[in-house]
């Protein structure tokens, strides 16, 4: 089943006056809509239509969180959406392109779909900065992206002394040295 079409309210059949309806969001419309940015989420949205004979009138909130990269330490890390927008649906014979304000149908249908305008919706309500609270990133991963002298370096090895390392940090030493030796010249 197409996720996008769970959007659509079917108002031909409403009188005339406001209609609530809900809807949930979750990571398959940010899938469906092949986000780079977003990785998940959780969202309530919340619709009130105002039906009158030649426009709708949907005030539309959006209330929850998504799952980004965290700008700091890149592990995942949620941010709250929190939207709310008024989208104009008018009704026009030619086929006019949706402005950001106006969604234009044609007059013979009976569907407005709210897909896509939920979903720039919660894409543009995202802060600029996207990081996890003071103290809530992932330390080990903020020591990785330090640049780190050789002395650092062996000081931390040391540190971890000869016990069996599988961490972050036993891989990027392994990395370190592998690196080190050069190529491989195994055909040889
Ligand atoms: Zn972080």
């Amino acid at each position: 089943m197409d996720i996008t079409k769970g959007y659509s309210i079917a108002y031909k059949g409403l009188k005339n006056g406001t209609h609530d309806f809900a809807f949930k969001v979750g990571g398959a419309l940010f899938e469906a809509y092949g986000s780079a940015e977003i990785m998940g989420g959780d969202c309530d949205v919340e619709v009130k239509l105002d039906k009158s004979e030649t426009q709708l009138v949907a005030d539309v909130t959006i209330r929850g969180d998504v799952v980004v990269a965290c700008d700091r330490c890149l592990e995942e890390c949620r941010v709250p959406v929190d939207f709310e927008g008024r989208l104009l649906v008018k009704f026009s014979d030619e086929v006019r392109e949706y402005d950001g304000e106006i969604l234009w149908l044609l007059p013979g249908e009976d569907e407005v779909d709210l897909a896509q305008y939920i979903y720039e919706s919660i894409v543009l309500s995202l802060p600029y900065q996207r990081v996890h609270p003071e103290g809530g990133c992932d330390p080990e991963m903020l020591r990785r992206f330090r640049i780190v002298s050789d002395k650092e370096f062996a000081e931390i090895e040391d540190r971890a002394g000869a016990e069996p390392d599988n961490t972050a940090w036993g891989k990027l030493a392994e990395l370190k040295e592998r690196m080190e030796a050069g190529p491989q010249d195994d055909e040889k």
